[in-house]
């Protein structure tokens, strides 16, 4: 195994700066496996703290470059422990018409969709979420004179084409942005859900169609962005019947991997094209965020981007949740997303309250599904 060294270079990224950013910068390691060590180096990665961790400077192996989040969830972190410090604390606002986002960055293989979805005995973000906002809705007061309503969409970017997971036979849908700037896609099934369970009857079929479809298309889950949406619509019972809408993204992006050195051909190499865009274009989003002097953000570069608009940097809650994996054969790709995190936690976000005020409800029936359109005070 190697030695680590603290090197001297211990001057993080984000300079520590910026405490007040609503941005969460996490970091998660999975655990070694030696299945993916087939020289048996060892670890090339490791944590030092709740907060810190080290990797080998591949410039010079007796060094160490360290590196600096909100948040450091080690190999021994649970499910629970991640949901817990990096995505409960911002779920109260989408109940107040403001944006949040959680995505999942990081190289195929270091544990994105683990961090997301997780398994039946480890359940992962998306379940812990969907769950909470359910248990926020339940407890509110009746006499607040709020009404709340729970839709879902469930989409996937592939080579820059919006596709409802909802409705697997639909084409490639349109990014909208209304005249208050939120972005909506007219078209994208948007599915009102009652409970926990109602949501996971909609969810799985959904999740399953595109696992095997992955099988199928050799790894296609790797090599799209998964988004999930979550809508809280909630609607005064008395006039003037305000009405606030806020949005919860849960993102598993697509690999992070370079591909240009897996020597990808033919529709992979489209698909590789695809993904550095999106991923390219939201790490200059993420600079342009970052940069003190208020330039143009590139949201339009991108369908990825276009989309999280509304819901990452300016009005938004988000969380940033890196997966690393700790064997050598990632190394380069370790190293990349760290770079790419560590200038995510310049982000500055300034939440405010989406707020409408709605037509008079009618007590009339309400439809189970109902397509997003460009409707007055709908997001
Ligand atoms: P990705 O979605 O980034 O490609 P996965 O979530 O599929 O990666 O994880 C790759 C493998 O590592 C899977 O077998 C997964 O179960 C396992 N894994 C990932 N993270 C963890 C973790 N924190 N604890 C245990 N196993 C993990
Ligand atoms: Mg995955």
């Amino acid at each position: 195994a190697k030695v680590f060294k603290m090197a001297q270079r211990l001057n993080a990224p984000d300079g520590g700066s910026k405490k007040n950013s609503t941005v969460r910068v996490a970091v998660r390691l999975r655990p070694y496996m030696n299945r993916q060590d087939e020289k048996g180096e060892g670890p090339c990665v490791r944590g030092l703290d709740s907060q810190n961790l080290e990797i080998i400077n591949w410039r010079n192996a007796t060094e160490t470059v360290k590196y600096h989040f909100d948040a450091f969830h080690g190999e021994q972190t649970s499910q629970q422990e991640v949901f817990l410090s990096s995505v409960k604390p911002i779920l109260p606002h989408i109940l107040n018409g403001q944006n949040a986002s959680v995505f999942a960055y990081g190289p195929t293989g270091a544990g994105k969709t683990h961090t997301m979805l997780g398994t039946r005995e480890q359940p992962g973000v998306i379940p812990r979420a969907v769950r909470e906002v359910f248990n926020l809705v339940n407890a509110k007061d009746e006499d607040e004179g709020w009404d709340y309503r729970i839709g879902m969409s469930y989409l996937e970017i592939y080579n820059e084409k919006v596709l409802d997971l909802l409705s697997p036979s639909s084409q490639d849908l349109p990014i909208r942005e209304d005249k208050d700037k939120n972005i909506l896609i007219p078209g994208l099934t948007n599915t009102t859900i009652s409970s926990f369970s109602d949501f996971d009857k909609h969810f799985v079929p959904a999740t399953l169609n595109r696992t095997t479809a992955s099988t199928k298309l050799n790894q296609r889950s790797s090599r799209s962005h998964a988004i999930l949406l979550i809508k809280v619509v909630r609607t005064q019972r008395t006039v003037p019947h305000r009405q606030q809408t806020g949005k919860l993204y849960l993102v598993d992006l697509a690999g992070s991997e370079d591909n240009r050195r897996t020597g990808n051909q033919g529709i992979r190499l489209k698909e590789s094209g695809a993904i550095n865009l999106s991923l390219f274009a939201l790490s200059k989003v993420v600079d342009a965020l970052n940069s003190a002097t208020a330039g143009r953000v590139p949201y339009r570069d991108s369908k990825l981007t276009r989309l999280l608009q509304d819901s990452l940097g300016g009005s938004a809650h988000s969380v940033m949740i890196t997966n690393i994996a700790p064997e050598y054969k990632y190394y380069f790709d370790t190293f990349t997303a760290l770079n790419f995190a560590a200038k995510s936690k310049l982000v500055v976000n300034k939440p405010f309250t989406r707020e409408t005020v709605a037509v008079p409800v009618l007590p009339a029936k309400r439809p189970r599904e109902e397509h997003e359109g460009g409707g007055s005070g709908s997001a």
